[in-house]
């Protein structure tokens, strides 16, 4: 044991792992992911294409088709550069290793997506977590210029929409931020299926704007797949660290499959945006819960005081696994986050919360 405390990292070893809890057997509600899978034509059709697939052969390191059709999809201004990563996961690290270095910060914002603050500190990162305006989850203009002014970050992370509060932050305050920051800033839009708002067009505009995707939310969790668009003279050099053949020859014939078949996950998020709202009005409904209105595939939630622990254990018996955030973050007292599913996943959910609010509680 003294030689892992003598050679791993202080820094990696403060680190809990992230958790992913097991969903086996149960309702998945919990990591965003897109509940509907393919048509059975559809899958003949890939199995076909994985069939004649020659993995013996190292993937084109530069995916070029694929990253052609994916500046069609995501209609990447042309003159844009982009890079993509195993999930913008590690995007997120090719950027702390490109920008990162001793007496460097990463700023973002909490509650906020946890593998910023994770990355940053496991590649040697300062973190600096400017909270959120408490009531309603909106940036806190004041603290936030004063934070950029007193730590000059190299890296800002705003998720937009937000992860796991679901709001969009104001528009004109992010064009304040991106103007008052020294250091490049990062728009993920993780969530950009279940919004209007991008700042994809407005590449170019700001000579310090980057702006993040992935594909795991639309519905290709599985294959791992996330970009980062920006000027050329940034991607290029962020390009550097990032490993050759990051993406592999199976996720580039799938991803470009997909994304040649678009107008089903079009349909399959336009049916989740739908859902969003049926599951929200029915949300607002069940006393002692009260619902924040999402721009994304996930509804937060806050419960009666100290009620979030048992609706999650409660949920759970009846076979439904949603995310429990309570204790993450001051900010997210009694809340819990749930992630938008089928029809039928959503009215199993929603009488599940009737039955467990309803109902007394046990004595114990
Ligand atoms: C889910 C999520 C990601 C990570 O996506 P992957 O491409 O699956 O690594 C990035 N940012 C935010 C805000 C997310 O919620």
């Amino acid at each position: 044991m003294n030689l892992i405390e003598r050679w791993i990292r202080p820094e990696v070893r403060a680190i809990s792992a992230y958790h992913v809890a097991d969903a086996s057997g149960l309702i998945k509600l919990d990591a965003m992911e897109n509940p509907y899978t393919w048509p059975e034509a559809l899958r003949a059709e890939w199995a076909q294409l994985i069939r004649d697939a020659d993995v013996n052969r190292y993937p084109d390191p530069h995916a070029r088709q694929l990253t052609q059709q994916l500046r069609g999809t995501m209609q990447i201004p042309a003159n844009a550069g982009v890079l993509l990563g195993n999930g913008s996961d590690e995007t997120i690290q090719m950027l702390a290793l490109a920008l990162g270095g001793e007496g460097r910060t990463l700023l973002s914002v909490e509650p906020g997506f946890v593998m910023y603050r994770l990355i940053a500190a496991f590649s040697g990162l300062d973190y600096v977590g400017v909270e959120l305006n408490a009531d309603d989850f909106s940036l806190d203009m004041e603290a936030l210029l004063e934070a950029i002014d007193e730590h000059q970050p190299a890296l800002l992370f705003l998720a937009y929409p937000n992860n796991p509060t679901g709001n969009l932050f104001g528009l004109f305050e992010v064009e304040r931020i991106i103007a008052a920051s020294p250091g490049l800033v990062i728009i993920d839009e993780a969530y950009a299926p279940f919004t209007d708002a991008s700042f994809m067009p407005r590449i170019g505009e700001f000579d310090n704007l980057v702006v993040m995707r992935t594909l795991s939310k639309m519905g290709l969790a599985g294959l791992r797949l996330g970009l980062l668009a920006g000027p050329e003279a940034w991607i290029s050099e962020i390009d550097k660290t990032r490993l050759p053949y990051n993406i592999n020859v199976l996720t580039q014939l799938s991803a470009s499959f997909a994304l040649s078949h678009i107008s089903l996950f079009d349909r399959q998020t336009a049916k989740i945006r739908a859902a969003r709202t049926q599951l929200f009005n029915e949300l607002q409904e069940i006393a002692g819960i009260l619902p924040f209105e999402s721009e994304a595939n996930f509804i937060l939630v806050r419960t009666a005081q100290g009620e979030a622990p048992l609706l999650f254990e409660g949920l759970k018996q009846q076979g439904i696994l949603i995310k429990i955030l309570h204790g993450s973050h001051p900010l997210l007292n009694d809340c819990l986050r749930i992630t938008v599913g089928t029809e039928a996943e959503n009215r199993a959910l929603i009488a599940a919360l009737k039955l467990i609010t309803q109902n007394p509680k046990p004595n114990t």
